[in-house]
C-alpha cells in the first residue's frame, strides 16, 4: 500500500496543529490512504513545539522537526520534503486554508500513475484586500513577462511524487522557490482547483515586508530580466544623447552654443539617478550569488522527534 506524507510547516500555530491533525487522520482513515505527518515548527515563540513533539512521541506516524530559529516557509516546506518517507507526498498550511477534501482530491489523481505533479489552484483567493490583490496580480504578472511562468492562483498546496521529491531535494541551489519549482522541472502536471477556507485561528503569519521581500527575491530567482533594465536604460540614453550631441554642435558652428545652467544640471540628476539605480540591480544580484556561494544550509534543525521513522499507519495509532 502507497504512503502519502503530508507536510506541514507550522509557525506560531499552537491553535491550529492538533486540529489539523485530527480533521486530516480523520479523511485520510476514512478514505482509507496509508498516510504520515511531517511537521515543521518554523523557530515558534509560542507552544507549537510542545504539541507537535507531544504528537510525534505518541503517534506512529508523526514526525516533529524544530528549526533552531524561524527559517521561512520556504525552508520548512524543503525540511518536510528531504524528512519525508512518503510515495508521493502533499504540502499543506496548518490553518486549514487549504481543504483537505482537495489533497484526497489530488491523491486520486496521482493514484491513476498519469500525473506526477498535481497543482492546487486558487479558484477564489478568499478574503484579501483589494491592495494585495493588486500586488499579487502585479506580482505574477511580472513573472509571467520575465520568466515565463504562469502562476496565477498558485500556491504552496502541491502533491508530488517520490520522482520529484527526490529531484527537488538534490538540487544544490539555496535561495529557491517552491511554488513554481515543481513546475519547472516539467515533470507531467495537472491542477486541481479550490476555494480558500477562512483560517481555522489566529492571524496571516506573512506581514507584508515578508511578501515584498519574497516576490522580490522571487522574481530574481526566476530571471535575470531586470538587470536588461539596465541596457536598456543604456540605449535609450544613447539615442538621447546622440540628439542632443548633434543639436548643440550645430548651435555651437552657427554661433549660438547652447546657454543654460539648468540643463546640466537636470541631465545630471537624470544620468546620476538612472546609474544609481542600475547599481542597485546589479548589486542585488551580486548580493545573490554572495549568499548562494557562501552556501549555508537552508535550515538548521535543533531536535527531531518521530517513534517509526519509515512506516505511517492508516489509523495514526
Ligand atoms: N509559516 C511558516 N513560517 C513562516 C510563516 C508561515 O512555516 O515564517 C506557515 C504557517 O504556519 C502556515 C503556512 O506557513 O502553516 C501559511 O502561513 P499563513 O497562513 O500565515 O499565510 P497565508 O495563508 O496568510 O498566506
Ligand atoms: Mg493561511
Amino acid at each position: 500500500m502507497k504512503l502519502l506524507s503530508l507536510i506541514i510547516p507550522a509557525y506560531n500555530e499552537e491553535d491550529n496543529v492538533e486540529h489539523c491533525y485530527e480533521v486530516l487522520s480523520e479523511l485520510m482513515n476514512k478514505n482509507s490512504i496509508r498516510h504520515e505527518f511531517v511537521f515543521i515548527d518554523d523557530g515558534s515563540a509560542d507552544s507549537t513545539w510542545n504539541i507537535i513533539q507531544r504528537m510525534a512521541e505518541e503517534k506512529d506516524n508523526v514526525t516533529a522537526l524544530k528549526f533552531s530559529k524561524n527559517f521561512g516557509k520556504e525552508s520548512a516546506i524543503y525540511a518536510g520534503l528531504k524528512n519525508c518517507t512518503g510515495d508521493c507526498c502533499i504540502v499543506m498550511d496548518c490553518d486549514l486554508q487549504h481543504p483537505p477534501e482537495t489533497a484526497v482530491e489530488m491523491y486520486r489523481i496521482w493514484e491513476t500513475g498519469e500525473y506526477q505533479v498535481v497543482e492546487g489552484r486558487k479558484e477564489s483567493r478568499g478574503k484579501e484586500s483589494f491592495l494585495y490583490k493588486i500586488f499579487a496580480n502585479a506580482f505574477y504578472s511580472l513573472l509571467k513577462s520575465s520568466a515565463g511562468i504562469d502562476l496565477h492562483g498558485m500556491s504552496d498546496f502541491k502533491l508530488l511524487d517520490r520522482q520529484v521529491i527526490d529531484v527537488l531535494t538534490e538540487m544544490p541551489e539555496k535561495q529557491t522557490f517552491f511554488r513554481a519549482m515543481p513546475g519547472w522541472t516539467g515533470f507531467n502536471t495537472t491542477s486541481v482547483y479550490y476555494k480558500v477556507a477562512p483560517r481555522y485561528k489566529g492571524i496571516s503569519k506573512w506581514s507584508k515586508r515578508k511578501l515584498f521581500k519574497f516576490a522580490l527575491n522571487n522574481i530574481s530567482n526566476f530571471s535575470s530580466m531586470p538587470m536588461q533594465i539596465v541596457t536598456v536604460f543604456g540605449v535609450i540614453f544613447f539615442i538621447f544623447a546622440v540628439i542632443l550631441g548633434a543639436q548643440t554642435l550645430i548651435r555651437k558652428l552657427m554661433g549660438r552654443s547652447a546657454e543654460g545652467f539648468s540643463t546640466v544640471i537636470l541631465l545630471l540628476l537624470m544620468i546620476g539617478s538612472i546609474i544609481m539605480f542600475s547599481l542597485g540591480i546589479i548589486g542585488f544580484y551580486i548580493a545573490k550569488i554572495y549568499e548562494e556561494v557562501k552556501n549555508r544550509p537552508k535550515y538548521i534543525i535543533s531536535r527531531r522527534v518521530d517513534k517509526k521513522k519509515s512506516e505511517g499507519s492508516v489509523d495514526g495509532k
